[in-house]
């Protein structure tokens, strides 16, 4: 698919609305870098992000956030629209999020090294491609790491198009990996492609049990800067909060794969508790 190379905000802010908006419109050039292959827009973006998307609650108070739950018929209760960034976890800790696929020959790779390591993660899925590869999914539910709805065509303006494209976007990939996963499985976070949020979007995610998740740490993997860049990156980058961007979609993910596997002892070195984003 089309993946332009243009990207910016990558500062997603949790905040609320307006200031998402106001921030979008003026830290639009701090960094060309976005989260994703194919990342030209999105007028919220991801910020230093500390202390930034505590959930308020909004009603989900209680709710587990477990992955696969028995009770699939409920529907999920509602969450907080504000982009989360923190750990649910108290303490030193990552939120390993991993974004773009499924993808044959990567997805595994991840899934195998996560499992090495006694990691968790959360896997930010295209629902095309959950359509297109249910297995791995399934294999990402599985394995017990956490799904998030990264919407059907991953279409990095999706925050200029209308309210009922976004609707589509954000609820029918929230359909195709629920079934993809299997029966049970729930899909607890919504990541616009390329932080192309939209107050809008990330109600009808909240509405729909997705809290809508940021990050605080851009590996720029997906671009291929070098194994040594990406471990760098993570290392240094820590002190900005604790959710970390990775794919493995997109493209060539050996260097992904390759500073995961230096990172992940890294982290339980250092002491890190793998968690996941607040909801
Ligand atoms: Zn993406």
């Amino acid at each position: 698919m089309a993946r332009p190379a243009a990207r910016r905000n990558r500062h997603l802010v949790a905040a609320s609305a307006a200031a998402v908006a106001l921030f979008a419109t003026t830290t639009g050039c701090v960094a060309m870098a976005t989260e994703d292959p194919g990342s030209s827009a999105g007028p919220s973006s991801i910020g230093n992000g500390n202390g930034n998307g505590k959930g308020r609650g909004d009603g989900e108070a209680g709710r587990s956030p477990g992955a696969a739950s028995p009770g699939a018929a409920t529907p999920p209760a509602r969450v907080s629209a504000e982009i989360t960034h923190d750990s649910e976890d108290q303490g030193k800790t990552v939120n390993l999020t991993i974004d773009d696929g499924p993808e044959p020959g990567w997805t595994v790779k991840v899934l195998d090294l996560l499992k090495k390591y006694d990691a968790k993660a959360t896997f930010c899925i295209i629902g095309s491609r959950a359509q297109e590869y249910p297995g791995l999914v399934k294999k990402v539910a599985e394995a017990g790491h956490r799904l998030c709805d990264h919407s059907v065509d991953h279409n990095t303006s999706m925050d200029k198009r209308a309210e009922s494209y976004q609707e589509q976007q954000v609820l029918d990939a929230q359909k195709a990996i629920e079934k993809a996963a299997g029966p049970g499985a729930r899909v607890l976070y919504y990541r616009a492609p390329g932080g192309a949020f939209t107050p809008y979007s990330r109600e009808v995610a909240a509405s729909h049990g997705m809290r809508p998740l940021g990050w605080n740490v851009d590996t720029h993997d997906w671009q291929n800067p070098g194994t040594d860049r990406i471990v760098e990156t993570v290392k240094k980058g820590m002190k900005e909060g604790p959710t970390v961007l990775f794919h493995d979609g997109g493209g060539n993910r050996g260097q992904t794969v390759a500073a995961l596997e230096r990172l992940l002892p890294w982290f339980k070195e250092q002491g890190y508790k793998f968690s996941y984003p607040k909801i």
